[in-house]
């Protein structure tokens, strides 16, 4: 898995951070959060755009936005959104048929 594969690389940097911190007469223990943590948030940021960007979407009828589907309001005029009859493909999907 991917996951195992992320894991693996984010304890090296945790573990080289911890390494360099020691060195430097700080906490082991720190710079092993702070290294394994930040390529961690960086990971995080990744997986959740490319999951908005997967999401499937509708148009506002009121205003002609496009909205995710699961927008309960639209983002530009608030007209409250019911669960649309036609979806529109998510922008992956769109560019993947172009
Ligand atoms: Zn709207």
């Amino acid at each position: 898995m991917a996951g195992g594969a992320y894991v693996a690389i984010a304890l090296g940097f945790a573990l080289a951070g911890g390494v360099v911190g020691k060195l430097k007469g700080s906490s082991f223990w720190i710079w092993f959060l702070v290294s394994g943590v930040i390529p961690f948030i960086g990971l995080l940021t990744a997986v959740l755009y490319r999951s908005e960007r997967d999401e499937v979407r509708r148009q506002c009828p009121n205003c002609g936005r496009v909205c995710k589907l699961y927008d309960a309001l639209c983002v530009r005029c608030g007209t409250e959104l019911e669960f649309p009859e036609e979806t529109i493909a998510p922008e992956s999907a769109a560019f993947s048929a172009r």
